[in-house]
């Protein structure tokens, strides 16, 4: 097995706050309510997963799976330019992929997978986990099936991320689940998904907005972090300081 390591967020609070970095061969899941920096951390990591190991970095591809159409090649230039990289080289670096259908994200992981065992990757975004499925099963009564799947799906990605030793971050919206998907009341401080993926998430990071461009990251479940927040800012250059 591959020495796990830990990649920078481009913020030395959160790496502190996260014990040096996201580990590798483990799922890591930011929730947090829109606009708090889920999909923004998601593209700081894609330039910093290519980076060397000494500088933090997981000197490795990148395998991203949207789901939302929030991927944007122009931030990754910008922040690419912010750590001195080549901004084509890094987009080149970057196996996108947009997914329609929770069927598709199943297909994209066994795509992506696959790609894993010819080059090094060092991360997997999924940007967001549940989005697809709470299109895919939103009927009364799908809840269980819908857990099912997702159960299927998780164990895929961490299986995925202990095989090849990669970062594995995924982002989730906040909002209550009632059950049966028939109405949804808005819950800051609770990520969709229920038990399932409560407990296939290794590290579950909560995020919210401060004050301007602050934005606040909490550790909300961790089998070895000390519960703790970090302060980080959103800027040009991604995930700063
Ligand atoms: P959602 O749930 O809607 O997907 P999110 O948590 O993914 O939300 P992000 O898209 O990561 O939210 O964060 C959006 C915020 O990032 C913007 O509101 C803005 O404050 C900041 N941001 C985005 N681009 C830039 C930029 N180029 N310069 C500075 N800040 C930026
Ligand atoms: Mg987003």
């Amino acid at each position: 097995r591959q020495q796990v390591f830990r990649l920078t967020t481009g913020s030395s609070a959160l790496d502190n706050l996260l014990g040096g970095g996201i580990e590798s061969s483990a799922i890591t899941e930011a929730f947090g309510e829109f606009r708090s920096g889920k999909t923004q951390i998601a593209l700081t990591l894609c330039i910093t997963a290519q980076m060397p190991k000494t500088s933090g970095g997981g000197m490795g591809k990148v395998a991203y799976i949207d789901t939302e159409g929030t991927f944007r090649p122009e931030r990754i230039a910008q922040i690419a330019s912010r750590f001195n990289l080549n901004p084509e080289a890094v987009l080149e670096n970057i196996l996108y992929a947009r997914a329609y259908t929770v069927e598709h994200q199943f297909q994209l992981l066994t795509l992506i997978a696959a790609k894993m065992t010819e080059e090094p990757f060092a991360l997997l975004v999924v940007d967001s986990i549940m989005a697809l499925f709470r299109v895919d099963y939103s009927g009364r009564g799908e809840l269980s099936e819908r857990q099912q799947v997702l159960g299927k799906m998780l164990s895929r990605i961490m299986k995925i991320s202990e095989q090849y030793n990669i970062v594995v971050y995924i982002t989730n919206q906040v909002m209550a689940d009632p059950g049966g998907g028939v109405s949804f009341v808005p819950d800051p401080k609770k990520p969709i998904g229920g038990h399932v993926l409560a407990h296939a998430s290794t590290t579950r990071l909560y995020l919210r907005k401060g004050r301007g461009e602050q934005r606040i990251c909490k550790i909300f479940d961790s089998p070895c972090l000390p519960e703790g927040e970090a302060t980080f800012q959103i800027g040009p250059g991604g995930v700063e300081e």
